[in-house]
């Protein structure tokens, strides 16, 4: 445990908690969706969370830590799936969701804190310029802006708009860096891609540029499909309508759904593959022909802002939390199965593994591409037998961004960014944020094949 005496009175007059059992809580994440991640970091805790109100307390809380030699793990609401803030190493958490300001909207973009929730910032710039945020995790109702930069991908919109890595998806980021005296950075352009999903290993977000999209009247839609295969085709065909306004384009084995949606359970034909939508309202009509070749009917309809649970919450991440909620046992993948062969692969791996990895597809726009992520369900039985499923996926040309590991180039592309590595070397010269998260920052000649030793923790 380090002593924190000395940076606690340097920042006295910022809100400390050090109560254990709440620090320990805000020391996770839901990191516990991987049984693997379970082992290695269930004993994670940090030694205090300091909340800092505003982007000067954040800069004194910074600079105290530089000086006191104590590390820093940024946290927004906590949502990540792959203990991303969890202070490995200790030292403290920095709840950001104090910084919840929308800074101003225009009826093409918004800037906002970095712990503004994904929901709060909908619903002004909704209010007030009619636009709303291109894409959102399926956590939009709890999640933080900077959480989502920092610690996520792509989510309910990605199907018209593709993935936040890609050129035009945030248009400026804010950071202070970690040094005696911080410095306020503003990324832009290509260059926010040196921050972009780092964890919060080089720098601290305190304010996002996002561009903004139409604010439609969103409708949910579930529709039922004789085989997985039929409902993928659509999916692929419906994505690629750019007439249709959209959000959401999933697809579920036949048994998930009607197994673990309690709520939706009751209008699902047993059997089936589930796809489930977002429309906008003056599009729904288009439908019926749309789905009638492959077989597939309308079985649920709603709207969106007015049901109790909206459909995105049963889409991306949250599948495999619903499924969790009546099937401890299982647990998950995120793959990509690469364009233009995505159906083929996907058919490919459905034939290989049945049931005990059962399908579940997001389509999205990928390189101007119609491709799909895979967040499979797997039955869990050894860690032995998730690695070699994972490994099969990957000599079958499906890469897998790993939920099981808790480093940034594990999780990624098994490979070292090296623009984010020499972003730190400028932003956090002396390593304590986030340690742990970026393999590379301590051997940048990582290769894969290395890091199972040096991060192994329990
Ligand atoms: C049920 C479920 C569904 C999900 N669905 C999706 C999805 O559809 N798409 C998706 O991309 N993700 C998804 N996720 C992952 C996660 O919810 C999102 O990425 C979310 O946006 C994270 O926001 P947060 O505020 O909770 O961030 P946190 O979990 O608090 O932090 C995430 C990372 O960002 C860092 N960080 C946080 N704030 C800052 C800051 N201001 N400056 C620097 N670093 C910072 C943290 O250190 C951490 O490394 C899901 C997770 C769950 C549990």
């Amino acid at each position: 445990m380090t002593d924190l005496a000395p940076f606690l009175a340097a920042i006295e007059g910022v809100p400390v908690e050090t109560d254990r059992a709440l620090v320990r809580q805000k020391s996770r994440d839901f990191f516990w969706y991987s049984p693997v991640l379970k082992r290695q970091l269930n004993r994670v805790t940090a030694d205090a969370v300091v909340t800092p109100r505003d982007e000067a307390e954040v800069a004194r809380v910074l600079a105290a830590a530089v000086r006191h030699r104590v590390n820093v793990t940024p946290r927004g609401a906590g949502t990540g799936n792959y203990g991303q803030a969890m202070p490995i190493r200790g030292g403290i958490v920095l709840d950001l969701s104090a910084l919840d300001r929308v800074v101003w909207t225009r009826p093409d973009a918004v800037r906002a804190q970095c712990g503004a929730k994904l929901i709060d910032i909908d619903a002004h710039t909704r209010a007030s310029v009619g636009g709303e945020l291109r894409f959102h995790p399926s956590t939009k109702r709890t999640a933080t802006l900077g959480g989502f930069i920092a610690g996520g991908s792509s989510g309910i919109g990605s199907c018209t708009w593709g993935i936040l890595r890609e050129p035009g998806n945030i248009l400026g980021l804010r950071l202070l860096t970690m040094e005696q005296t911080p410095r306020a950075i503003e990324l832009r352009g290509l260059d926010i891609q040196k921050a972009n999903h780092a964890y919060g290993t080089n720098g601290v977000i305190t304010e996002v540029e996002m561009p903004l999209a139409p604010a439609w009247e969103w409708v949910d839609v579930v529709a039922a499909f004789p085989t997985l295969m039929d409902a993928a085709r659509f999916a692929d065909g419906f994505t690629r309508q750019d007439g249709i306004a959209k959000k959401l384009v999933c697809v579920l084995a036949a048994g998930i759904a009607q197994a673990h949606f309690r709520a939706l359970a009751p209008v699902l034909p047993a059997g089936r593959a589930i796809a489930l939508l977002m429309v906008a309202a003056p599009f729904l009509e288009f439908l019926p022909a749309l789905l009638a070749p492959h077989g597939g009917t309308e079985v649920h309809r709603q709207r969106s802002d007015a049901a109790e649970v909206p459909l995105y919450e049963y889409s991306w991440n949250h599948t495999t939390l619903q499924v969790l909620k009546t099937d401890k046992s299982v647990t998950y993948l995120q793959t990509l199965f690469p364009p233009p062969v995505h159906l083929a692969k996907v058919a490919e791996m459905e034939a290989a593994f049945g049931d005990e990895v059962p399908i579940h597809l997001e389509f999205v726009k990928f390189g101007g591409e119609v491709a799909c992520f895979g967040l499979q369900l797997v039955r869990f039985t050894t860690e032995a037998r998730l690695a070699a499923i994972i490994a099969a996926h990957e000599a079958a040309g499906c890469p897998i961004f790993n939920p099981h590991a808790f480093t940034l180039e594990e999780g990624g592309m098994k490979k070292v960014d090296h623009d984010q590595l020499a972003f730190k070397r400028e932003a956090d010269p002396l390593g304590l944020l986030n340690p742990g998260k970026m393999l590379a920052w301590e051997n940048p000649d990582w290769r894969p094949s290395q890091s199972r030793h040096l991060y192994e923790t329990a």
